[in-house]
């Protein structure tokens, strides 16, 4: 199947440094793919590169089968039809539940029904009139990514999303936020540095380090058959 997101050899340099070093990604309708590795490798800046708030110094980036990036294009983030994810969620606080979650729906659209199929899906039926600031982090989070979804992006881009939650909630989460972004069909790339994370929620892991993607793989295989010692090390801790 035709790939939502593509890169070729994208390439990012701070002061001289390559922090990102060639990466070539590809995620099908529906898929999820974990970008995995330690600290400091260049997993967020691949992913804002991909989203347009910062830009490659070569490579090119295809969304939907269109160049929204490359040597002689740079689409801006909001011409790009992708849904996006950080750690800090950043829910309005001014705003109830019904309007962050409508926040990024045409004016002219009727946004009850969406906003209500959404608030269903993350099962926050209800809470539409509450303030965000009455909710705890796990229900923030779901607002979070009801509204990254309102406006039906093809491709959700996701950075460390469940790392402020507590680790009681954490599995919990993870698994309703997979469910609702594949009932969706949302192509995902999921940045994480925790390979527990990787392994319960992607299709493919793209394990980074030092600004290449060293091994790319299915959970399983990569699990099983790590390509080198330090991919080993990586998921050694995983029991
Ligand atoms: P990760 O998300 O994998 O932890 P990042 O992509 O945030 O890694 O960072 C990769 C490297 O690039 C780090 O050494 C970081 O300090 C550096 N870096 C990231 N953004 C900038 C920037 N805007 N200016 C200078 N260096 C940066
Ligand atoms: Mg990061």
């Amino acid at each position: 199947m035709e790939a939502r997101l593509r890169t070729e050899g994208l390439v990012r340099r701070f002061r001289g440094e390559t922090v990102v070093d060639g990466i070539d990604l590809a995620v099908a309708p529906g898929k999820v793919t974990c970008l995995l590795g330690p600290s400091g490798c260049g997993k967020s800046t691949t992913l804002r590169i991909i989203a347009g708030v910062d830009r490659q110094d070569a490579g090119c980036v295809w969304l939907n089968g269109e160049v929204v990036s490359d040597d002689t294009r740079h689409l801006p983030p909001e011409a790009r039809g992708v849904g996006l994810m950080f750690q800090d969620f950043a829910l309005f606080p001014h705003l109830t539940v019904a309007q962050n979650v409508a926040f990024g729906l045409p004016k002219r659209q009727a946004a009850g029904a969406r906003v209500a199929e959404l608030l269903a899906k993350v099962d926050l039926t209800g809470y539409d009139d509450k303030h965000p600031h009455e909710l705890s982090g796990g229900e923030q989070q779901r607002v979070a990514l009801a509204r990254a979804l309102a406006p039906r992006p093809r491709v959700m881009l996701m950075d460390e999303p469940f790392s402020g939650l507590d680790n009681r909630l954490r599995d919990g989460i993870r698994d309703a936020t997979l469910a609702v972004l594949k009932e969706e069909g949302t192509a995902v790339l999921l940045v994480t540095h925790e390979p527990d994370e990787a392994m319960r929620m992607a299709d493919e892991i793209a394990l980074m380090r030092g600004g290449k993607i060293v091994q790319q793989a299915a959970p399983y295989n990569i699990y099983n058959a790590p390509i080198d010692p330090a991919a080993a090390a990586f998921f050694s801790d995983i029991n």
